[in-house]
């Protein structure tokens, strides 16, 4: 897979539209056929906008509980700090680690894909590193209620939960739907991959009701159909040292699934040093050899395969990413630290 380098221009970047990370650049010339949005908030940490093309307003009335709803399940299976009634969620399979806990066929479905990513990515996005990346997590709180006494985990308790990060010790049983996590220090992390999973689901949903859609889920942005003015959907792509409303670039999204990944969305910092979310399994420490990546693929389950893809990138960088990238067929564009952005051939960038 060849590689093409260009350097953006600040001042091409500030021409670019506002909004947050990504979102929709969408501007239709059918006046019969109504633009409607709607937002759901408080899921999975993140604020989800949903567009779409119909006149029916009871249509949209419906697939919007839906897919409030949708999401609202899925947080909730997917929650590792809160248990809530009604069925065993990530919480309680994490409290019962050692013990086999019967649970949901969706919590099967992430845990299995998260099997198959850790392979795909050689380690590098690992959802049984929740031991490690849990004492990130308490030294970020920390360091948000506290600035002055930020302080980052000792590199021996890193090394300590790192022995209990295992993926064959997430051990699943389709036909009795039970998960055992077999070491009982060892506990999930999906982070870096649940999004997507719920954004797939979501998506499934929006297709059958045959509406064009592009929903902003976090990181994530997916579409389906095209605009009814037969134009495809476009996203940009925030600038990881601009302001919220700065793109660096701009892509054109056909039916597909793009998901980005940059430590300056959740970062905190220790004497004047920034520490990232993403933490590299291989040095137990955040990964911070590129700025953001975002990944497109195509295909059912496209943003799952997305979301894990530019968390590995991230922590992987350009060169180590190739591989991996066209084994999963997979386009994705670079903002390395210095500004530069590297993409793959036949990455969408809108023109
Ligand atoms: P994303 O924003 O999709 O790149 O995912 C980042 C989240 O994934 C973090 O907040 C952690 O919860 C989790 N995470 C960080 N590093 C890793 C890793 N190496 N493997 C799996 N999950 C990770
Ligand atoms: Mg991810």
């Amino acid at each position: 897979m060849g590689l093409i380098r260009s350097i953006v221009k600040r001042a091409a970047v500030l021409m670019l539209a506002a909004a947050v990370l990504l979102c929709a650049l969408s501007c239709s010339t059918n006046k019969t056929t109504r633009k409607q949005s709607f937002t759901i908030f408080d899921i999975f940490d993140t604020v989800i906008t949903v567009t779409v093309y119909t006149d029916d307003d009871a249509l949209f009335a419906k697939l919007s509980e839906e897919t409030k709803a949708l999401f609202t399940r899925y947080h909730r299976l997917f929650d590792v700090y809160n248990e809530y009634e009604g069925s065993n969620n990530l919480a309680c399979i994490n409290r019962l680690a050692g013990q086999s806990v019967k649970t949901e066929p969706e919590i099967l479905e992430l845990l299995s894909l998260g099997r198959e990513y850790e392979e795909l990515t050689g380690g590098a996005v690992n959802i049984a590193m929740g031991a490690v990346l849990r004492l990130w997590h308490a030294s970020r709180e920390a360091a948000q209620a506290d600035p002055e006494n930020a302080g980052v985990p000792a590199i021996s308790e890193l090394e300590e939960a790192a022995k209990h990060c295992n993926i064959n010790d997430v051990v699943l049983d389709p036909e009795a739907c039970t998960v055992t996590l077999r070491d009982p220090l060892m506990s999930i992390d999906v982070g870096a991959i649940a999004k997507g999973f719920a954004a797939d689901k979501a998506a499934e949903l929006l297709k059958a009701y045959d509406v064009p859609f592009l929903m902003n889920c976090g990181g994530a942005v997916l579409t389906g159909g095209n605009k009814p003015d037969g134009s495809a959907w476009k996203a940009g792509i925030n600038d990881p040292k601009g302001s919220s409303d700065e793109f660096a670039a701009t892509v054109s999204i056909e039916d597909g699934a793009l998901s980005t990944s940059g430590s300056y969305l959740r970062s905190f910092t220790v004497a004047g040093k920034e520490y990232g979310h993403i933490i590299d399994p291989a040095t137990l420490m955040p990964a911070e050899g590129v700025a953001s990546v975002s990944v497109l693929c195509r295909g059912a389950g496209g943003a799952c395969l997305a979301d894990a893809l530019s968390t590995a990138c991230f922590i992987l960088g350009v060169d180590r990413s190739k591989s991996i990238l066209s084994a999963a067929g997979a386009e994705a564009l670079f903002i390395e630290c210095d500004g530069e952005i590297v993409m793959t051939e036949a990455f969408p960038i809108a023109e």
